[in-house]
């Protein structure tokens, strides 16, 4: 009844789903959890057993490395070596909003499009009107939590993917390919960045992240981004003896937060809008320090935002002392769409491949950065394709297995037009 993809990607995300392998935020180490190692092991030792090559785990930063040897198109009679090769990235970490701890997946077959129940005995239920993308997916099959830890279809649902089409086309020889180079990173989502992706292993001139919500998405734009740190040092005194004397770095701060346009932060803005953002503010009269990202798709308007914040500063330091502000820009991640313009085909070869696989191709400007921003301006240009799960980071996390099916196939394309 169900095709071998489909059984295939279900009981790998299943499996995989079952390993806690959530990151922890503001941990210096590497990675950022030493949990995340279960998984990578596991990959490790399945990626041999399909009979990948170059098979590798970084045991000091948690990366695991494999390849998918080039093989002859038989329609061309071409080697598949002059193909375009090209990696695949998916992130093993879960993220720390929600437990990634004894997660029980479960399979609701023929979804009828009505609320779904996740947990008898709490009474947890998914609500139709309240889940409405859950509306796109009536009579697919749904992998669903039981409602008290997340599902981790963020990212596994790409590593499930990755690894069922790995597998069919190490089986299927005959199937044209060029070189593919698979790797999977942790801590994506505590701002990794895939900074310990070593490029030279894996090898390939160019690279698909596989991340995000939504089937046959896929993204070539994000935002620019970078933060400001701002310190502010006042003067106390005694309150009943401060008049002409106290400086209250709290009031300061406050000035600075109302500084920022209000319709340019992210309550306020969509599309390609950029915005203001403050992460923190800690303030007592002596000193305050604020916290805010700076977001913006174009490079331009991105410089002017940040040139901005130096003005509000400049313009307090004038009323308050030289000393008493001082302002830090830290950089974050850049826009990866520059980097992606420089190799149109990509992007030709992955709207081709979703539109083979039957689906319509949607772009849109990410409003924030992918371990790809990175990437890409490390010298590995890196678009982004859609995971397919649905609720990431939340309780109501869930995957329709035939969204991973059909990743499979736009894989299977992407490597037939990249054969050619
Ligand atoms: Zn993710």
């Amino acid at each position: 009844m169900h095709t071998w993809f489909y059984e295939k990607v279900k009981e790998r995300m299943i499996r995989y789903a079952k390993i806690d392998t959530q990151s922890q935020a503001g941990s210096k180490a590497v990675p950022t959890t030493i949990k995340q190692f279960d998984l990578a092991r596991m990959l490790r030792d399945e990626l041999e057993g399909i009979g990948a090559s170059d098979v590798f785990l970084d045991e000091k930063c948690c990366v695991v490395y494999a390849k998918i040897p080039p093989a002859l198109s038989e329609e061309s009679g071409k080697s598949g070596e002059s193909g375009k090769p090209f990696g695949l990235i998916a992130h093993m970490d879960t993220a720390p909003d929600a437990s990634g701890h004894d997660v029980k997946p479960w399979v609701l077959e023929n979804y009828d499009g009505g609320d779904i129940k996740l947990n008898e005995k709490d009474n947890i239920i998914m609500r139709a009107d309240e889940f409405r993308n859950l509306r796109a997916y009536i009579g697919q099959d749904l992998i669903l939590t039981d409602g008290t830890t997340l599902l981790g279809g963020d990212d596994k649902a790409s590593i499930a993917a990755i690894m069922t089409f790995a597998e069919y086309v190490l089986q299927n020889p005959q199937i044209p390919r060029p070189m593919i180079s698979l790797a999977f990173t942790p801590d994506e989502e505590v701002g990794g960045l895939a900074k310990d992706l070593d490029l030279e292993r894996l090898g390939v001139p160019v690279a698909y992240t596989m991340d995000g919500d939504h089937l046959g998405w896929y993204q070539d734009e994000t935002f620019n981004a970078s933060e400001a740190v701002i310190n502010i040092t006042g003067r106390s005194v005694h309150t009943g003896t401060a008049k002409g004397i106290m400086v209250n770095a709290a009031d300061i701060a406050a000035k600075l937060i109302s500084m920022l346009p209000e319709n340019e932060r992210p309550q306020t803005t969509e599309g390609r809008e950029g915005f203001y953002h403050v992460v923190s503010c800690e303030a007592v009269c002596e000193h305050a320090k604020i916290r805010l990202i700076i977001r913006d798709h174009d490079g331009g308007r991105f410089a002017g935002r940040e040139a901005f914040i130096g003005k509000c500063c400049e313009e307090l330091k004038k009323q308050y002392g030289e000393t008493a502000v001082s302002l830090q820009i830290l950089p974050t991640y850049r826009n990866m769409k520059e980097v992606i313009d420089t190799v149109p085909d990509m992007i030709q070869d992955l709207r081709q491949a979703i539109t083979d696989a039957g689906l319509a191709p949607v772009c849109e400007p990410f409003r924030g950065g992918t371990d790809g921003s990175a990437l890409s301006h490390r010298g590995l240009p890196c678009p982004n394709l859609s995971a397919g799960y649905e609720n990431a980071h939340g309780r109501f996390e869930y995957v329709p297995i035939q969204s991973m099916e059909k990743n499979v196939e736009i894989l299977l394309a992407l490597a037939r037009r990249r054969a050619e």
